[in-house]
């Protein structure tokens, strides 16, 4: 799923895209806006650890319980796995980071990561209200084969209960079960809210965008206008 695409538009320097926000937020639905637009990786830890879990490798093994309870997994853990890949070639023109970081110790080791690369970091709030994320997050249902996301709301497979892209039949994520829900709203409140409070501290460029009411088309193109706006970087749409 960390696959870059073919870029729809170029960014002028190699960016860092922050998504940030709680389960539910939709930052997996804007990663893969952003991957089709910039042709940028997304990285997202959870879909690492989840791909761990799934091949029992002995992180997999050390962690299974952990992300079934929807408790976060150790802050060493994901830096190393986050370090890895970013490290990667195809991360050179930039990357989406969703999902990460999630505690203010993974942030100090991000800033410690992303400084020396020149990167362009910047953080994407995706704010929204706590009654919305536990509706949205009980009509969630995942393709078991390619991983699409599907919303009983927001974004309904064609058939109900079927993946639009494969005909494979929709599954419940093991996390999104309503009392890991909570365990995950609570964990967030706990120890990754206060990362959005440490960015603004320590001067990093921080958008929020309400991503409560909009489709998530319009929130994309919020997302496109204020990257657009960031001084230094121009975002030039790629003439095929
Ligand atoms: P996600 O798919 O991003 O919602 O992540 C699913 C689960 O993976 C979380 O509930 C955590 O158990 C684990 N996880 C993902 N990213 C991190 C992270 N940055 N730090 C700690 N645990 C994580």
């Amino acid at each position: 799923m960390s696959d870059s695409g073919p870029e729809t538009a170029r960014v002028s320097a190699p960016v860092a895209i922050i998504l940030f926000g709680s389960p539910g937020s939709g930052k997996g639905t804007q990663s893969k806006y952003i991957v089709d637009w910039l042709g940028i990786p997304q990285i997202s830890t959870g879909d690492m650890l989840r791909d761990h879990i799934r091949r029992g490798t002995e992180i997999g093994v050390s962690i299974a319980s952990r992300m079934r309870a929807g408790t976060l997994v150790p802050d060493e853990l994901v830096n190393a796995l986050v370090a890895e890949r970013v490290a990667r070639p195809d991360c050179a023109k930039g990357f989406i980071l969703d999902g990460y970081p999630r505690t203010t110790a993974q942030a100090r080791q991000m800033m410690r990561l992303l400084n020396p690369l020149g990167v362009e970091e910047v953080v994407i709030h995706l704010v929204v209200d706590y009654n919305v994320i536990i509706a949205r997050m009980q009509g969630r249902r995942v393709c078991p084969k390619c991983g699409t996301l599907y919303n009983s709301v927001s974004r309904p497979p064609k058939t109900e209960g079927i993946c639009d892209l494969d005909g494979e039949k929709l599954v419940v994520r093991e996390d999104d079960r309503p009392e890991v829900v909570r365990e995950r709203l609570e964990q967030y409140e706990a120890q990754t809210r206060p990362v959005i409070d440490f960015f603004r501290q320590d001067n990093h460029r921080v958008f929020d965008v309400d991503a409560s009411r909009e489709r998530p088309e319009t929130v994309f193109s919020r997302i496109q206008g204020m990257l657009a706006d960031i001084p230094g970087l121009t975002v030039k749409e790629v003439v095929v």
